[in-house]
């Protein structure tokens, strides 16, 4: 069967290439995709699909969309959507807006809050539903976004997992997206013609306004240097641990006898 386009051909590669080499979706997996109706997520749904049906392993996908109650967003579009590409789709109301409105002091930043309730709401569909895999759509200029946010504003080196088991062993946290550029997705599900649905969220926009200066520092760089993204995409990918100066990947070397002694002291 035929790639619809060269920018399926290309994104099926990549997604394939993130699969394989993370284990992202096995044989017998019910993958439950986070649909935000997002540009991002839909992309997810779409070439998941496309592979779905090509590939050498059975696995099986249910759409779901948490709905914050927002006024104005619009879910219904989203399920007409589903319907019509016979995609299973679960639509999920909830209160995380007001919640966060009341909990919230004014000009408090509420995205870390907001993932947190949408986490939890995903991790209880999961359940529900019988996922075995929660997947997302984050994409590889999220990947490099977050390694610079957090060495720039949080004093520290990392980035995001590509599969993440939750703290109780419960769930697997998937993005199989994580090669495929911010740009290639935007394409993708403009030529799928699937309806982009904004979240809504009144903070949406204005508030990441250190994301949006890490997106400008990053274009600008790559006017100078095309390959910057890719350089640090595959920078998180090759990690040098003895060249960093974490104590707890390297130990200082006066530590080092100590914790030998008590090795041999516990007789392991
Ligand atoms: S912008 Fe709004 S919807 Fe998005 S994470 Fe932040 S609070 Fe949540």
């Amino acid at each position: 069967m035929a790639y619809a386009s060269d920018l399926e051909a290309r994104l099926a590669k990549k997604v394939t290439q993130a699969i394989t080499t993370y284990s992202l979706v096995e044989d017998g997996d019910r993958v439950m995709v986070g649909l935000s109706g997002g540009k991002d997520s839909w992309a997810l749904l779409q070439i998941l699909d496309v592979l779905r049906r090509r590939a050498p392993i059975r696995f099986s996908l249910v759409a779901v969309t948490v709905d914050s109650g927002y006024d104005g967003y619009h879910h219904d579009l989203i399920a007409r959507t589903c319907a019509e590409r016979g995609w299973e789709c679960r639509i999920e109301h909830t209160g995380i807006g007001s919640t966060m409105d009341d909990l919230l002091d004014d000009g408090a930043t509420p995205c870390s809050l907001c993932a947190r309730f949408r986490r939890g709401v995903l991790y209880r569909l999961a359940r529900e539903v019988g996922a075995t895999k929660i997947a997302l759509g984050h994409h590889a200029d999220d990947f490099i976004e977050t390694l610079l946010l957090n060495l720039f504003f949080a004093g520290s080196l990392k980035a995001m997992p590509a599969r993440l088991v939750s703290d109780n062993g419960e769930h697997v946290v998937v993005r199989p997206l994580a090669y495929v550029s911010e740009a290639e997705a935007r394409q993708y599900t403009k030529a799928q013609g699937l309806p982009i649905v904004g979240c809504c969220c009144p903070a949406c926009g204005d508030l990441a306004l250190e994301r949006q200066r890490v997106k400008r520092l990053l274009a600008e760089l790559a006017i100078e240097h095309p390959g910057v993204k890719q350089s640090m995409l595959k920078a998180i990918g090759n990690v040098a641990p003895r060249h960093l100066l974490d104590t707890h990947l390297n130990p200082p070397a006066a530590l080092v006898p100590l914790a030998v002694a008590r090795v041999r002291a516990s007789g392991a």
